[in-house]
């Protein structure tokens, strides 16, 4: 089953964080700012799941989502998250038989809006998205999207131990006794620069991806 998430929304910086957290999450996003053009792409391409704004340029979510619904054509039976900016227009929506499988009101939280396709994909029967970064001890490799990146035993050692936690902070001090503990051939290298080989190879192999967070005055972590 496609794990491809259509993001229609004509608010460039929404759009662009709902995509960030679709792309962790292990979906495959694709925003369009334009009603229109989203219903022929939607149509053509037939992804998992359609994040679906009311108020667009081209087509409005209403109309689209009832246009996809016709019977027949393809994408006629898509999952369909709407998002609309007023809470009372949710309750007009429903009363209108819109057509979507859940509503969302605007602001919410990008966490929130995964939880909910995440449900209903797996209402739909779809296979949960693979990890995004997924630890292989037998094989000593860091794989990310399902490919192997190609570590020194060093970055193995740092990498492995962010993203066995994740949402875990480690210092640098952690992270250099990890090292040398998983490693015969640590150094003393600063783990800063690991970090930054680390950074440079995993966004070689799935840009944007920013699987490493430097948070402040701590440490690193890994939120994927
Ligand atoms: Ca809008």
């Amino acid at each position: 089953m496609s794990q491809a998430i259509m993001i229609v929304e004509d608010e460039p910086e929404l759009a662009a964080l709902v995509a960030d957290y679709a792309r962790a999450a292990g979906y495959v996003p694709e925003v369009f700012g334009d009603g229109a053009v989203a219903l022929e792409a939607i149509r053509a391409r037939t992804p998992a799941l359609v994040v679906l704004d009311l108020m667009l340029p081209g087509l409005d979510g209403l109309s689209l989502c009832r246009a996809l619904r016709e019977g027949g054509k393809p994408g006629s039976e898509l999952p369909v998250i709407m998002v609309t900016a007023r809470v009372e227009e949710i309750d007009r929506l429903l009363g209108l038989e819109a057509g979507a499988d859940d509503y969302l009101c605007k602001p919410f939280s990008p966490r929130e809006l995964m939880a909910r396709i995440k449900a209903i994909l797996r209402r739909a029967g779809g296979t949960p998205p693979a990890r995004v970064l997924a630890v292989d001890d037998a094989a000593r490799r860091v794989l990310v999207h399902g490919q192997p990146l190609d570590l020194t035993p060093s970055e193995f050692a740092i990498l492995a131990t962010l993203a066995r936690r994740p949402g875990q902070v480690f210092s640098r001090a952690q992270l250099l006794d990890a090292a040398r503990a998983d490693s015969l051939e640590a150094t003393d290298r600063a783990i800063d620069s690991h970090i930054k080989n680390l950074r440079r190879k995993i966004d070689a192999a799935a840009p944007g991806l920013e699987a490493i967070r430097s948070i402040y005055g701590l440490g690193y972590r890994c939120d994927l």
